[in-house]
């Protein structure tokens, strides 16, 4: 479905990201987890056609992505930030992606009740972006990527700012969401339980580099090396 080969981006002398190879396959859930500053936020835009690269190919679907601009790219993304509409309220936020892909405005208005209450924001569609919360606009912003319906949708933290319980609510449902839609899925984080929890397949970065790629399983009884191990808190 996506297949990254060698992508290198550099700012300056820094390479945030270094050679990074990578594929995933249709309908499966990979997590990019790593620390701070490793590149994943840089990988994600990337793939959105946000950023330019140095080096490497981007497919998706078979075609290559040189050149495509974003919003002929079939990918979704929920920013790090949100950046939500201001000027439009949280109905206008979600919906304003099926409607730009041509959903009739009845379609697209139920599709937004419907993910609004997926997100816990039922009856929110009036409120203005600006009086909701972070953790509001976090939802919203969730249920602004996935609206489309995009062939790829990738999301970058995309519960950092929840609470415990909230977290491991979305998490359940998401995965529901995501089996019942079809949705192939590019997840960053830097929380390992949630990457545990959310993935089939989860990516570990080291400065700009893949340093594990496995089932959560196979990564967390055999991590490839010292930076995972200490990463993942096994300490010695
Ligand atoms: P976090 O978990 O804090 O979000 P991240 O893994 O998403 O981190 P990136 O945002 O991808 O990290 O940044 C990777 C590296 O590239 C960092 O060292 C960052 O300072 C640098 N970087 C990112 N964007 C730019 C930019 N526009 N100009 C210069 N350096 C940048
Ligand atoms: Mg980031």
């Amino acid at each position: 479905m996506l297949t990254l080969t060698d992508v290198t981006v550099r700012f300056g002398d820094r390479t945030a990201v270094d050679g990074v190879s990578l594929a995933v396959a249709e309908h499966e859930t990979v997590c990019v987890l790593g620390p701070s500053g490793s590149g994943k936020s840089t990988l994600l835009r990337a793939i959105a056609g946000l950023q330019t690269t140095d080096a490497g190919r981007i497919s998706l679907a078979g075609r290559d992505l040189a050149g495509v601009p974003v919003h002929r790219r079939g990918v979704g993304l929920m920013f790090q930030d949100h950046q939500l509409f201001p000027q439009r309220d949280v109905a206008g936020n979600v919906g304003f992606g099926p409607r730009m892909h041509g959903v009739p405005r009845e379609e697209a208005a139920a599709r937004t009740a419907e993910l609004l209450g997926l997100v816990g924001l039922p009856g929110a569609g009036r409120r203005a972006v600006a009086t909701l919360s972070g953790g509001e606009q976090q939802r919203v912003a969730l249920a602004r990527a996935l609206a489309p319906r995009p062939e790829l949708l990738m999301l970058d933290e995309p519960l950092g700012q929840l609470d415990r319980s909230l977290r491991e609510r979305l998490v359940v449902e998401l995965r529901r969401l995501f089996r019942d839609l079809g949705t192939t899925v590019l997840a960053v984080t830097h929380d390992q339980g949630e990457a545990f929890a959310l993935a089939d397949r989860v990516v570990v970065m080291d400065a700009g580099r893949i340093a594990q790629t496995g089932t959560p399983v196979e990564v967390w009884q055999r991590p490839a090396s010292a930076f995972v191990a200490r990463f993942l808190g096994f300490t010695n």
